[in-house]
């Protein structure tokens, strides 16, 4: 039976919902440079679409999906950043997003892993989609 996911509003079903799709991409990415290099954003995507993250790490991840996508930043240097800037022992906030936080309004995502996940068997067009769909994220995001 299919269903509409209620964060992001991707087609999903019992057997396959956002979740399955997205913990079958670390596989791909951590095994195959070819994926490897969109991998933040892929989790950046899904955790905002999906509203796991907390406020400041809302904030922290707009700025850094800006800096890749819109400035040239490599992933990399994010990766450099992150572990310094979001450091367990050094921020004072939680990456996810806490029970008593402001509940977010729904975003009708024009592109969500729904679109990417058929792509997966192809580096090429994987990074391509991944890409795209975080353009449209960042565009479109505005909790
Ligand atoms: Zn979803």
């Amino acid at each position: 039976m299919s269903e509409i996911c209620s964060f992001c509003g991707a087609a999903t079903d019992v057997d396959l919902t956002c979740q399955d799709r997205f913990d079958e991409f670390p596989a791909l990415e951590f095994t195959n440079p070819a994926y490897g290099k969109v991998h933040l954003l892929t989790v950046s995507c899904f955790m905002i679409q999906h509203q796991r993250y907390s406020d400041p790490a809302l904030i922290w991840m707009q700025e850094k999906l800006s800096d890749v996508l819109e400035k040239g930043v490599s992933p990399g240097e994010i990766r450099v950043q992150m572990s310094s800037d979001v450091d367990q022992g050094k921020r004072d906030w939680k990456i996810e997003r806490q029970p008593d936080e402001r509940k977010l309004p729904h975003i009708n995502w024009s592109i969500t892993i729904a679109d990417v996940y058929p792509h997966k068997d192809d580096p090429v067009s994987y990074c391509a989609w991944v890409e795209r769909w975080a353009r449209a994220t960042l565009e479109e995001l505005s909790y």
